[in-house]
């Protein structure tokens, strides 16, 4: 059985945002150390680890070297490219391991990967051209979402073909090499579990948690999900079978389509902590950035179970529009707590924080998380 790595020992992280930064948070007060490396300086994750080397993920003797100075690496989003963590794996253990994240990073390979295992899908084609699209379109009927296979997340690189589109134009318009082809789903609610993974394969399960977007940036948060509890044990036990099937040490975020007929349907796989997760800091006895420190460093995991019901409302730089939010009213609503992650500039749709309300209920937390947020611009100081 390999040793776990203790507190004291240095952790790396690659990619540097707010999931870094909770990373960072989380094990410093383990008492661990954090070597950070991206391309940027002054990075939200930088400004919590110890030593925060700025490098292009491509500058593969800089990864080198970040690696020989940690005991084990991890990343914090899923672009970091899969040769960069097949590098670090030369020098460190890397968790999950980086064929997770070769798998995930791709949205065709992902798709594939689960529907060939067995898994609930949205259906879906692969699209390298004009011609392609249009034989897909008649496979799966319109509407449908034109996604990029590589480099998508919050909605990018992707677009809706409706009725009329001209799918020549369409292609165009994405501007893709390769691209996956879904059908449009008529979802009742989009629910999440965020699932964690130790050494010796023991699980820490959270969700469903119900998820709100808003111009396809989640907007809102609630756990427990407004879910039957048979349709609550189906996505839990889902969730569970994709931490085996992939084999994963770490944290993944399991995010799913529910239909109106009770269908649950993997929508993606995100293989690290994820913002749905965000109130595990103020509502579980662990929080999904604990997991990951203690999953990476082959630590028991934390118990998992829920204090309180939650809500987490995303905070984005349009807040700061008319002026500085007003803090002292958003944090005058009970049971309000406030994240920010030290981003300079509040550019619009750019995920500056994030609030958690507790309640007694679901709908209480989201009534108070929402109700704070509404307090920030209600208030603002012009
Ligand atoms: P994604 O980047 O794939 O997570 O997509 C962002 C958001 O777009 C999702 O959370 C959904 O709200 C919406 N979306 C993506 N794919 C589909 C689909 N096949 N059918 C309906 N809505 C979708």
């Amino acid at each position: 059985m390999t040793q776990p790595i203790l507190p004291g020992a240095t952790l790396g992280v690659l990619g540097s945002g707010q999931l870094g930064r909770m990373f960072a948070l989380a094990a410093r007060r383990l008492g661990y150390r954090v070597h950070v490396l991206s391309p940027d300086q002054d990075s939200p994750t930088g400004q919590i680890a110890d030593v925060e080397i700025a490098a292009s993920y491509d500058d593969l003797d800089a990864v080198a070297r970040f690696a020989q100075e940690v005991s084990v690496v991890t990343f914090e989003f899923e672009n970091v490219p899969a040769r960069t963590a097949e590098v670090a794996a030369r020098y460190a253990p890397v968790r999950p391991d980086y064929r997770v994240l070769h798998t995930t990073q791709n949205r065709l390979r992902e798709k594939t990967t689960l529907a060939d295992a067995g898994f609930p899908v949205t259906p879906f084609r692969a699209v390298r051209g004009a011609e392609e699209l249009t034989a897909a379109l008649e496979q799966l009927g319109r509407p449908a979402v034109l996604k990029t296979a590589d480099w998508g997340y919050d909605g990018k690189g992707q677009l809706r073909v409706e009725r009329h589109d001209d799918p020549a134009t369409a292609w165009a318009r994405l501007g893709a090499g390769e691209a996956i082809l879904e059908a449009f789903i008529d979802f009742e609610q989009e629910v999440s579990v965020v699932a964690a993974r130790g050494l010796d394969g023991s699980l820490a399960l959270y969700g469903p948690i119900g998820n709100r977007h808003r111009n396809h940036i989640l907007d809102l948060s609630v756990y427990p999900a407004d879910t039957t509890p048979e349709t609550s044990r189906r996505a839990l036990e889902i969730a569970r079978a994709v931490m085996e099937t992939l084999d994963v040490v770490g944290v993944l975020c399991v995010e799913f389509f529910l239909t109106a007929d009770g269908q649950l349907l993997i929508n993606e796989l995100a293989p690290r902590p994820h913002n749905s997760g965000h109130l595990t800091i103020d509502a579980c006895v662990t929080c999904q950035f604990e997991q990951q420190v203690r999953a990476a460093c082959g630590l028991p995991l934390g118990s998992d179970r829920l204090l309180a019901p939650a809500a987490m409302a995303n905070l984005l730089g349009d807040l700061w529009r008319s002026g500085t939010p007003h803090w002292s009213a958003a944090l005058a609503v009970p049971e309000v707590k406030l994240h920010l992650y030290g981003k300079r500039s509040a550019l619009p749709g750019r995920k500056m924080g994030h609030l958690t309300a507790l309640g007694a209920t679901p709908h209480e937390a989201a009534e108070r998380a929402l109700a704070a947020r509404a307090a920030l611009v209600e208030h603002s100081t012009t």
